[in-house]
């Protein structure tokens, strides 16, 4: 018997997958390819994980997890020797709990689903990502997401109280811890955060929830110069007495491409200016609000300024700063997600324009990020295409992180995209703990395998 008639007799048929129903599945959100794999398997509880994990492991199988396919580091790229776990079955909110303020969700639950659940209890959870739609509690749990509002509610991970997790020999660990301090030696469920379906399969969490912020302030201004975007970040943060949650800036390329036809969007604030912010506030009231941009303005540390009066208004903006997927017109182009300190961003885009132009004559580079958390967001597309020209583009992008102490990858994860370039941004002695991990986690080495690192 073959493991997929095992997997069919310990699963049932229809968990199983294969042909046409997996071939004509699209491999990611911004992808053209399809999925090539051996099967699909798709367990609706934990306890079919671990018995679909324990089979594999024994045959050697490899496994890959699939949530919603949004990630951007190809970390849920599959060979036609895998089998993929789905855990699009797996989309039970199983109690939210006003008191506590927690969520217990199975990891197959879309972002915006759990959003509105808890929206309709007076509640939120906070995580909030332009990929809210598709991706999944599982796989933001995994990537450790970032998001919109990290300088205030922090990562994903600030986010978890516990979590289950199924290991490659199919052992189930349940540490689903519902309280926010628990120092009761190792926390265990940090391995399976960040971590890309390589050392577990997620399949239940749960959940930080806050309470619902009775008023949230949305605003777009414009900026002269770099400098000057620091200063306004010290100056907002501090001028919203902590209530800042959202500080997006979008460079004036981006600004003018994304409220531009075909783009759905019209431009709020002229395209003039150098750089846009797009800033959020949770708890302020709007008088605070306005007499922190009259003084900003005055202070000339902004130079014009719009501010949402109504949800559409509000929705509007954000659609401005979500509309990344208008870059992509320009083929092939490339996506980046880097970190590092403030103080060093300017230079550092700088630095690589040159390095760009030096390189290639013209090309295109559409930058934007979540400032505030020092993260910056390229698309580059040169015209041209091919392994080469990516491994140039990659070259001028991550080589000038390691100066600044930088980081490759701010919030997107590894995958196979970064795992090259890993080394730019971690120790060797970090890397060989990582590997260490890993190997005593997963001695077959049947999760994820080949992602973040090679095991030798
Ligand atoms: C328009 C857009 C905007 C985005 N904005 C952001 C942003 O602001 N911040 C940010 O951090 N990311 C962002 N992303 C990237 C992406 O949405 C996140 O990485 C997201 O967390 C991936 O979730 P997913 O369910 O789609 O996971 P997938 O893409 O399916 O998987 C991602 C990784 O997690 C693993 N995985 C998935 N589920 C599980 C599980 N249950 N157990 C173990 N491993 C699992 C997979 O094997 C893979 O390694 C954006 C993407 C798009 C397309």
């Amino acid at each position: 018997m073959d493991i997929i008639e095992t997997l069919r007799a310990s699963l049932g048929p229809d968990a199983v997958l294969i042909g046409d129903d997996v071939s004509s599945r699209q491999s990611g959100i911004w992808r053209q390819d399809t999925i090539k794999a051996g099967a699909i398997i798709r367990p609706v509880t934990t306890k079919q994980v671990s018995d679909a994990l324990a089979i594999c492991n024994e045959a050697k199988q490899s496994v890959v997890a699939h949530g919603g396919l949004t990630g951007l580091a190809k970390s849920a790229i599959t060979e036609p020797k895998d089998i993929v776990l789905s855990l699009e079955r797996m989309s039970e909110i199983e109690e939210i709990n006003v008191l506590d303020r927690t969520m217990v969700v199975q990891s197959g639950v879309i972002l915006q689903t759990l959003q509105e659940k808890a929206e309709e209890k007076g509640l939120m959870f906070p995580l909030d990502l332009g990929a809210r739609g598709s991706c999944t509690i599982g796989g933001n749990i995994s990537t450790n997401a970032g998001g919109n509002r990290v300088v205030r509610y922090g990562m994903t991970r600030d986010m978890v109280l516990g979590l289950e997790a199924v290991l490659a020999d199919g052992t189930i660990v349940s540490s689903m811890n519902q309280m926010i301090k628990n120092n009761a030696g190792y926390d265990v469920k940090q391995l399976f955060i960040g971590t890309e379906g390589s050392i577990g399969i997620v399949t239940r969490a749960v959940l930080r929830l806050r309470e619902l912020p009775r008023n949230r302030s949305t605003f777009l201004v414009a900026v002269e110069e770099f400098e000057k975007l620091s200063l306004f970040l010290k100056f907002i943060d501090a001028s919203l007495a902590g209530s800042l949650s959202a500080f997006e800036v979008m460079w004036n390329n981006f600004y003018t491409l994304v409220t531009t036809a075909p783009a759905n969007n019209s431009p709020p604030l002229s395209q003039d200016h150098p750089y846009y912010v797009l800033v959020e506030s949770i708890g302020s009231d709007d008088s605070l609000i306005e007499s922190s941009l009259a003084s900003a303005y005055e202070q000339n540390l902004i130079t014009d300024a719009v501010v949402s009066k109504s949800e559409t208004q509000r929705t509007q903006l954000w659609n401005i700063r979500d509309s990344v997927e208008e870059c992509l017109r320009f083929k092939p182009s490339y996506t980046f997600d880097v970190s590092m300190r403030i103080s060093k961003m300017e230079s550092y885009v700088k630095e690589i324009n040159a390095k760009l132009s030096e390189k290639f004559g013209s090309y295109t580079n559409f930058t934007f990020g979540h400032m505030a958390d020092g993260n910056l967001h390229l698309v580059i597309s040169t015209g041209k295409g091919g392994p080469d020209v990516r491994a140039a583009v990659e070259k001028c992008v991550y080589e000038p992180l390691v100066a600044i102490d930088g980081s490759v990858s701010a919030e997107h994860g590894v995958g196979l995209e970064k795992k090259p370039y890993l080394s730019l941004s971690r120790s060797s002695e970090e890397i060989d703990l990582m590997r260490r991990l890993k190997s005593s986690l997963d001695p077959n080495g049947i999760l994820n395998p080949g992602k973040i690192f090679d095991l030798v």
